[in-house]
């Protein structure tokens, strides 16, 4: 038997397993299937990559993001793995070629739940041999996950035709109902369940009622003139991100941007890359944002806006101190805000006349054509599409009747649509509960507080004076003007334009 300790020293440079991490990679090791839930930030990536250099076969990591993907194959990279390969659209023509034919040079093998739908893909993995079949962030696998994402509802099939390897699902967020979800989706019958406490001591949590949008941007004014950063603003628009950006910026901040899904690769891929090495102080973004960005020093995070669903704010909050040191999240909260939320279930799901056109496109076009018709042409945005065409597929299994499945899908619809609700009231509840919010959010996740740090959260009392900047830190990062003092700057540089032209 492997020394565990000793190959952790030798392959990670580490000198001590993280809580959990030892019992899962053993349970891994037994050939068991696992579904682990460790703390954002616990190191539930070390849970596949060591087996790696004990297994003979190859690792497949299913990963929902490409950024995601690119931070840990760069992450091995760096640490002298060079048998590492993430298969997406970014693969280059020459290499993809090469690992169509052959994936066994690879001992990590990243790939999107989409790529895995092409079948040359499926039979260069089945020709490689996959030891452990991974499926990281695995609450995406559920329909009660945050983000819908169809085809990892398929990747109990995939994983059935790989040869049914071994399992691991990984995910730091996932109430009960989840949990039941991933076992079942991905055929886990007698899995290890490898439960950890979500919860992160070090991170304190405040929430703000305010009166006013304007003064929500005062106090994100306030709050990124005193605390000590890097920090994050999470919003729940793109409009907003860039508007909040601005606005920090005209107020003389430097090293701010913004960052969300309407930008396009090149771009967010900077943006992540100078925040990750601290050449940005501050991002405001959506939720687009975070996953992956392994950036150990975040020290706050807000929220301008209200989460959807307590498991959303669990893992954007969670962003904040991975290297353990006190941080801070703060929710802003306005009355109404929650009617955003609302609209945003509401344009995310098809209506009820948009499912009507959809079937009747179905009705009457030929099978090869009927999946391939742009979805604009049916108003319909991307994930109303996804949604539709996932429930489409698997209402057509049971009945070749269309009226049927119309009935169906508006069903489910609608059972979606109280879920988000549901979903909704949950976040809502927290934030006016009077008791501990740590202990609310665990309770959430079925788990009771065992120990309450001495920075809880507001209900508890705490000061956020912990959090500030101390006197000179960041004072050539946050240049603050005063008008007085922009007068002031033009002044001077009038005179010295005098002194040239003298
Ligand atoms: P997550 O659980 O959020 O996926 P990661 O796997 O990305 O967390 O790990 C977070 C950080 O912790 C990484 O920088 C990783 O290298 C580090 N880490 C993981 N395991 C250990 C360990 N046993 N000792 C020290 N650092 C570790
Ligand atoms: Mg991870």
């Amino acid at each position: 038997m492997v020394n565990l300790e000793q190959l952790l020293e030798k392959a990670f440079g580490y000198r001590s397993f993280r809580p959990g991490q030892k019992e899962i990679i053993e349970d891994v090791l037994k050939g068991n299937d696992v579904l682990a839930m460790l703390p954002t930030g616990g190191g539930k990536s070390l849970c596949y990559q060591l087996p790696g250099y004990i297994f003979s076969g190859r690792i497949l990591i299913i990963s929902p993001l490409v950024s995601l993907m690119e931070d840990q194959v760069q992450q091995l990279r760096k640490r002298g793995e060079k048998r590492v390969i993430a298969i997406n659209s970014f693969l280059a023509s020459s290499l993809k070629q090469a690992a169509l034919t052959d994936l066994r040079p690879f001992r990590f093998i990243y790939a999107s739940p989409e790529i895995l739908q092409s079948p040359k893909w499926i039979e260069a993995l089945q020709k490689a041999g996959i030891s452990l079949f991974v499926v990281d962030e695995a609450h995406c696998i559920s329909q009660w996950g945050h983000d819908f994402r169809p085809d990892f509802l398929k990747l109990g099939h995939i994983r059935h035709q790989l040869g049914n390897p071994p399992c691991l699902a990984l995910t730091a967020t996932a109430p009960p109902e989840v949990i039941n979800d991933i076992l079942a989706t991905l055929q886990l019958k007698q899995a290890q369940l490898h439960i950890h406490p979500v919860d992160r001591p070090n991170i304190a949590m405040k929430v703000e009622c305010v009166s006013s949008v304007e003064e929500k941007v005062e106090r994100i004014f306030h709050y990124v003139k005193i605390l000590q950063g890097p920090g994050m603003i999470y919003v729940s628009s793109r409009q907003w991100a860039e508007v909040l950006a601005r606005k920090l910026q005209g107020e003389g901040m430097e090293k701010v941007a913004y960052y969300h899904g309407g930008m396009d690769a090149e771009q967010r891929m900077l943006i992540q890359q100078q925040f990750l090495c601290d050449q940005l102080q501050l991002v405001c973004c959506t939720s687009a944002f975070g996953m992956g960005v392994n950036k150990e020093n975040v020290r706050y995070v807000i929220h301008f806006h209200l989460p959807g669903q307590i498991e959303a704010y669990m893992q954007e909050i969670g962003r904040a101190g991975r290297d353990g040191k006190n941080s801070v999240a703060i929710l802003l909260y306005t009355h109404g805000d929650e009617e955003m939320v609302q609209s945003l279930i509401e344009t995310e799901l098809p209506a009820r006349e948009q499912i009507r056109l959809f079937i009747e496109h179905k009705r009457f076009s030929e099978p090869e054509w009927s999946s391939q018709v742009p979805s604009a042409m049916l108003g319909l945005s991307d994930t109303q599409w996804r949604i539709l065409q996932y429930m489409f597929e698997s209402e057509q299994l049971a009945s070749q009747n269309l009226d049927k499945v119309e009935a169906n899908i508006l069903q489910m619809i609608e059972e979606r649509r109280r879920w988000k609700q549901k979903k909704l009231q949950q976040m809502l509840k927290w934030l006016f509960h009077s008791s501990c919010r740590r202990q609310q959010l665990l309770s959430y996740f079925d788990q009771r507080l065992v120990q309450k740090p001495s920075m809880c959260c507001d209900i508890c009392g705490f000061s956020l004076h912990h959090y500030e900047k101390r006197a000179a830190q960041n004072e050539d990062t946050w240049t603050f003007h005063s008008w007085q003092k922009e007068l002031q700057r033009m002044f001077f540089e009038m005179g010295s334009l005098h002194e040239q032209t003298k």
